[in-house]
């Protein structure tokens, strides 16, 4: 079959094209000079692998022709570009005239139905524009992926891969020299994928501007001539992470202003957060290039529906977004990465949306409280959650306490999230019931009792029983429910004081239970003061912990949302805290931090 040896050529020519280069630069790069290489020969690369395949083609085709020849002013061009500082001008000029050129030889969008209608609309002069415009896009957003290992190469693989798949799919709305042209782009990428070696391909982008103009050209021709939602949407799904890649690096480059953005040489680009993170090279890229299989899984389903309405088709959209972006979050929470638990920074706090953090982990926890029961003087520890942060904002209380409390630790899947966004070293949450853990055990370890406050009746002394089970020589001085009136108060606290403990768990919750200890603090003097919210419950065995893939994937929220449904007003502060993260992200350095003072955030 036509298609299936124009695949094989193009594999056959590629491949060992790819291992050759790679083994060059592994040469190369072992010579001392610098690792960079002039050009990313992956372009170049690509387009013979085209050539041969096309080859019986071209003389029947001179549109094959133009887009080979095309691609080849196009590498050029950009090889010049990568040498030259201020180079991208010239490679999109390059791009605008090729593209200009193509659509003078046919190449181009000429007519478009618009959703809701059957009729067809002539673009006239707007196509050829519509087309400069579409294949310059294109090649930028390749061009902004092209420092992150094997992406431009993988995304062009995958995307043309799915662009055949709708050829064959729906043959009446797509042309065969689209088919043609994806089959071949798909078999001379995907060869190429294992032997991407990001070091040399850092700096040279030729082959991610050639690459990106064939992805363009490729939906251009007409993988989809027909059907107006399908038209636009899907080339922008197609080329989702690339423009994902390319926002994130337009957004992070705003702090410094919108010249930067525009004329920076540079940019902060979304693999660098991904690897500061701690994430590893090829784990960045396989998050990249799996999320480029989910959006083309989302292209076949949306063809496989072409005849249902265009707004169920935008519900589908909007909806399987929605998903991807929460089943990404959940798996960069569950992948391993470089700088876990341990190399977290101990000491020494960050600011958070104006908050102080401690960025420390359960271990630190465990030593600080220790070294707390040394001391003589009462301490206070908070272990504010996304909702604590937000409420913070306004609640100047609260945020006094935060600010005054000895030791704030992370708890909560958002205060992790936002902080990750902010680029801070924390990286791990100190959960509720494993803090009350840690302090159980400090206290056992220096042979003092806790006594526990709040909950419902009965539910500090069934938590109370289970923690000495599990932790041997633990002492509990005394057991108090949450439900008293302000009348019983003052004997609470005198027998908490009379009964001299070491660690004061108070369940009443945020921010009641922080209001309350600080209240108090210095005539309970009991050296560690913590609030714990529901933990006293969950210890106690009366409300069930999220499963622990649950846990580690930081879904802990959705889990006690769903067996609570009273707490889903509580949810909004995830998106909020999110939100202001962004803003914080987005905001010009040379801005004065937002101060939580002026409310702005919780209102
Ligand atoms: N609680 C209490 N007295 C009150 C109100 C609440 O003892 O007047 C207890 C309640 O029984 C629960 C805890 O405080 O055990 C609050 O748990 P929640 O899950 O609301 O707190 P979070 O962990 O979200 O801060």
């Amino acid at each position: 079959m036509d298609y299936l040896s124009s695949f094989l050529t193009s594999a056959a020519v590629a491949l060992p094209a790819a291992v050759i280069v790679y083994l060059w630069e592994r040469w190369r790069l072992a010579r001392p000079g610098g690792p960079y290489a002039r050009a990313d020969f992956s372009g170049l690369i690509l387009l013979i692998a085209l050539a041969a395949a096309w080859w019986p083609h071209l003389t029947s085709n001179p549109q094959l022709t133009a887009v080979l020849f095309g691609g080849g002013l196009i590498f050029v061009i950009a090889a010049v570009a990568d040498n030259w500082s201020r180079g991208w001008w010239l490679a999109i000029v390059g791009v605008a005239v090729v593209a200009a050129l193509l659509s003078y030889q046919g190449v181009t969008v000429s007519v478009v139905n618009l959703p809701f209608s059957q009729n067809y609309v002539s673009l006239g002069w707007l196509g050829p524009v519509i087309t400069v415009l579409w294949l310059v896009i294109c090649s930028v957003l390749f061009a902004q992926a092209a420092t992150i290992l094997a992406v431009p190469l993988g995304v062009a693989g995958l995307a043309a891969g799915t662009l055949f798949l709708v050829c064959l799919l729906q043959p009446a709305i797509t042309g065969p020299m689209a088919a043609l042209m994806a089959v071949t782009i798909c078999g001379a990428s995907l060869p190429q994928v294992p032997f991407a070696r990001w070091l040399s391909y850092a700096r040279a982008r030729a082959g991610a501007y050639t690459v990106g103009y064939l992805v363009g050209v490729t939906s251009v021709v007409g993988a989809l001539k027909d059907t107006a939602f399908l038209v636009a949407l899907v080339p922008l799904i197609i080329v989702g992470v690339p423009l994902f890649a390319a926002t994130y690096s337009y957004a992070a480059e705003l702090r410094r202003g919108w010249r930067a953005v525009v004329f920076a040489e540079r940019r902060g680009h979304l693999h660098d957060l991904l690897l500061r993170q701690g994430y590893s090279q090829w784990q960045v890229t396989g998050l990249l290039l799996g999320g480029t299989v989910y959006l083309c899984s989302l292209v076949l389903l949306l063809v496989w529906m072409i005849e249902v309405t265009f707004v169920v088709k935008t519900v589908v959209v909007l909806a399987a977004l929605a998903f991807g972006l929460f089943f990404l979050y959940a798996l960069l929470r569950l992948l391993p990465r470089a700088d876990g638990q341990e190399s977290v920074a101990a000491g020494g706090k960050v600011r958070l949306l104006g908050m102080p953090l401690d960025p420390i982990t359960l271990t630190d926890a465990l030593e600080e409280a220790e070294h707390f029961l040394e001391e003589d003087h009462p301490h206070m520890i908070v272990t504010p959650d996304a909702s604590a942060v937000v409420r913070a904002q306004r609640d100047q209380e609260l945020r006094e306490i935060i600010e005054q409390a000895d030791l704030v630790a992370p708890d909560g899947a958002g205060v992790v999230l936002a902080a990750r966004l902010l680029n801070l070293p924390v990286n791990v949450r100190c959960a509720g019931c494993d803090m009350v853990e840690q302090l159980c055990r400090a206290a056992a370890n220096k042979r003092r009792a806790v006594y526990l406050l709040g909950g419902e009746p009965g539910v500090a002394e069934e938590a109370a029983a289970n923690l000495q089970a599990r932790i041997a020589g633990l002492q509990v001085a005394g057991c108090q429910h949450g439900y008293f009136t302000d009348e019983e108060e003052p004997q609470i606290v005198e027998d908490i004081r009379s009964k001299r403990p070491g660690v004061l768990l108070v369940a009443l919750g945020i921010p009641r239970q922080e209001k309350w200890i600080k209240q108090h603090l210095e005539e309970l003097d009991v050296p560690i003061c913590i609030g714990v919210g529901g933990s006293l419950d969950v210890i106690s065995g009366r409300k069930r912990r999220a499963p622990v893939w649950m846990q580690r994937a930081g879904l802990e929220w959705l889990y006690r949302t769903l067996k609570e449904p009273s707490r889903l007003p509580r949810l909004v502060a995830l998106p909020k805290i999110v939100w202001m993260s962004i803003r914080e992200l987005l905001r010009p350095s040379d801005t004065p931090p937002q101060s939580p003072q002026e409310g702005k955030y919780g209102q």
